[in-house]
């Protein structure tokens, strides 16, 4: 079987070879070719050392070389080149305490942690497949290399990472290997936050973001946080197939508000800190948790109120979150209502925040009011009024009504 593999890693495999090395692709890129999936990066494993991989390419990054990687940059592009390596013991439930490089490619591949990514492949020797891997992909199960309870001991990271390929590939976790993750459950506990939501984040954006009550299920999320135990995962995983498919990472909030949707505002934001998440994707997903089930009405006025609330972008993905929960033809073609009166609103460019308004706070002050908290009541006031029938979004009538006390003019 011939593999498509980029140019730059062919280039480097050769090269290797040349200066007498084996060197092959490997992990997570051999997985994702297979299965016709774009890899998010390219591995290479050889049996030459790090200082040997240096002397070979012009170009390196001493990335991890404690761990026995350099990057071999290529068309400005990095590829990490790692030389085979077997762990020495795990100490923290983490970490291995010492590594040691081996010239057996076999015993590379062992150290890995899903038969699945312990494939490897170059043109010359084809795919390199020492523990049924190719098996594995086809019944489409994730089943540990070696005796499960071993190896989620060693890095507890790993029970993350079997749940994570379950919702991006949308395979089962193999019996022996899902028992293990229920019997070591606890070691979850040394995993740091961030390496967590990393994982939970790369779950909820990929296309079965239903599968994080496999992380209820499997009886890790006590060891998560406590407020992400509380979390009412089941009726948050009911969701309306048709609007699921994969998003890009800058989406995240919208999967993390869509999972944390029952939690309310409070639990949510508690949520997100427990796992570090930065403040950005924090704000965004409590705006939609806070108003995703706000009861606005298909007609403008509400829909305008509620455009009102956010960016214009975090609208939308708002109405997503809506049709991503409904059930049942009534709540989609409310949904769809909802989207052709924002477009309206839209198209006529209806003025939805105080920077849309006619009326700045620099008016305000040039017509006779106190620098200070009035001026910033005063606008809101004016917004609210705007937002009722923005017909009324003129200076002139703004100030008439709010400032100076006229009526309208008759129309
Ligand atoms: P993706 O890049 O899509 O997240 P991947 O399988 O390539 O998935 P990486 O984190 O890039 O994952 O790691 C590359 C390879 O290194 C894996 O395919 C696996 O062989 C090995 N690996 C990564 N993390 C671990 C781990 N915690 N334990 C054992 N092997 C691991
Ligand atoms: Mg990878």
């Amino acid at each position: 079987m011939t593999m498509k593999i980029p140019e730059a890693v062919e280039c480097i495999i050769s090269r290797l070879n040349e200066n007498g090395y084996e060197a092959f692709a490997v992990g997570g890129c051999v997985r994702d070719t297979i299965l016709c999936r774009s890899p998010e990066d390219w591995d290479i494993t050889t049996s030459a050392k790090p200082e040997q991989v240096k002397e070979i390419f012009p170009r390196t990054v001493d990335t991890g070389i404690q761990h026995g990687t350099v990057t071999v940059v290529m068309n400005r592009t990095g590829y990490e080149v790692t030389t085979y390596r077997i762990d020495g013991e795990y100490e923290d439930g983490r970490h291995p305490k010492s590594v040691s490089y081996t010239s057996v490619l076999k015993e590379d591949l062992r150290r890995r942690d899903f038969t699945i990514n312990a494939m490897a492949y170059s043109h010359k020797t084809g795919i390199v497949d020492e523990f049924k891997g190719m098996d594995d992909l086809k019944k489409q199960v994730i089943r540990c290399v070696g005796d499960p309870i071993e190896r989620f001991t060693e890095d507890a990271l790993r029970i993350l990472r079997a749940i994570r390929f379950s919702a991006q590939l949308n395979f089962t976790i193999e019996a022996q290997t899902f028992k293990a993750i229920t019997v070591i459950a606890p070691n979850m506990a040394k995993v740091s936050k961030e390496r967590i939501q990393t994982e939970l984040t790369k779950l909820l954006i990929s296309s079965h973001p239903e599968k994080i009550s496999l992380v209820y299920e499997t009886g890790i999320s006590p060891y998560i946080s406590s407020h992400f135990h509380q979390v009412p995962y089941e009726k948050a995983v009911k969701l309306n197939g048709r609007e699921n498919g994969f998003l890009p990472e800058g989406k995240k909030y919208l999967r993390w508000a869509m999972f944390l949707r029952f939690a309310g505002e409070e639990q949510a934001v508690l949520v997100l800190k427990d796992l570090k998440m930065d403040n950005d994707t924090i704000c965004k997903a409590r705006t939609l948790v806070k108003w995703w089930d706000y009861p606005v009405k298909a007609e403008e006025e509400s829909v305008r109120l509620l455009m009102s609330k956010m960016e214009p972008e975090l609208f939308d993905d708002l109405l997503q979150l809506k049709m991503l929960s409904a059930y049942g033809r009534q709540i989609t073609d409310y949904c769809k209502e909802i989207a052709l009166i924002r477009d309206l609103i839209r198209d006529r460019g209806d003025c939805l925040y105080l920077r849309d308004l006619s009326v700045t706070g620099k008016d305000l002050i040039e017509a006779g009011i106190k620098p200070g908290k009035e001026i910033g009541d005063i606008l809101e006031k004016m917004l609210s009024a705007v937002l009722q029938q923005p017909k009324r979004n003129t200076k002139e009538e703004l100030l008439n009504k709010f400032v100076y006390n006229k009526a309208p003019a008759a129309e």
